[in-house]
């Protein structure tokens, strides 16, 4: 069993942090669940984060409900209550971060110019995916917003998260349609501010500074059905 005491999600308050320590809270199989962790379960797109529990390689690590479940590529030999050293896959962690942010700025280009909605998204370490509503999608379209994107990075935009309570959310018009977005019984929300560029609900791990994602390249586009057209892009 759980405890009721939920995992102290610290990829919220710091997600520069590489390792920590954290106790084991429970054991079941090769699934692990720690009083405090920074890695950041897969979810709304991302992948997730890899690295070591205690000198032990994770397989994978999950989000159910509000809990976040360590599975490991084998049944781990840390036990309940003991003390474990963790360390984040960071090469890995930093791109996802990178390319996290990187499809925020890009989703809101797309959006600014044709209205677009975001119907899905993929980020991974190597090369991500977002998926918009849309009926065409030339190549010189893709050129430009991703100039545009390169253009917010080298601006060097700040990037902040807060809480927000539901209703206080509501009232601000540029976020109710995200709010409507997450489900009804989250009382507060999580949000991601890119400047002026992008102002979101998220639950993921972003950059400090959109200067630090380098320099982003559209990659191609995909038909996905009547409309739904797919860019990819990687960071470089
Ligand atoms: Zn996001």
């Amino acid at each position: 069993m759980v405890d009721s005491q939920l995992t102290e999600k610290l990829f919220w308050k710091d997600a520069y942090i590489k390792e920590f320590d954290a106790t084991v809270v429970s054991v079941e199989g090769s699934r692990m669940v720690l009083d405090r962790t920074a890695f950041n379960p897969r979810g709304g797109g991302l992948v997730s984060d890899l690295g070591t529990v205690g000198g032990q390689a994770l397989a994978e690590v999950l989000k159910e409900g509000d809990e976040v479940i360590h599975v490991f590529q084998s049944q781990p030999t840390s036990l309940k209550g003991t003390r474990v050293h963790c360390l984040l896959d960071w090469e890995r962690r930093y791109r996802i971060m990178r390319m996290h942010t990187t499809a925020h700025i890009l989703s809101s280009v797309v959006h600014g110019e044709t209205g677009a909605l975001i119907t899905g998204n993929q980020i991974s370490p190597d090369e991500s995916r977002i998926d918009f509503d849309l009926e065409q999608f030339e190549k010189e379209k893709m050129v430009s917003y991703i100039d545009s994107v390169n253009e917010v990075v080298r601006r060097g935009v700040d990037v902040r998260s807060y809480f927000m309570k539901r209703d206080e959310a509501m009232k601000m018009p540029g976020l109710v349609k995200l709010a409507n977005a997450a489900p009804p019984t989250v009382e507060t929300l999580r949000i991601v501010q890119i400047g002026d560029v992008d102002t979101q609900a998220d639950g993921g791990v972003h950059v400090k500074n959109t200067s630090e994602i380098g320099k982003v390249v559209g990659l191609r586009t995909e038909n996905k059905g009547k409309k739904n057209r797919r860019l990819y892009f990687t960071v470089g």
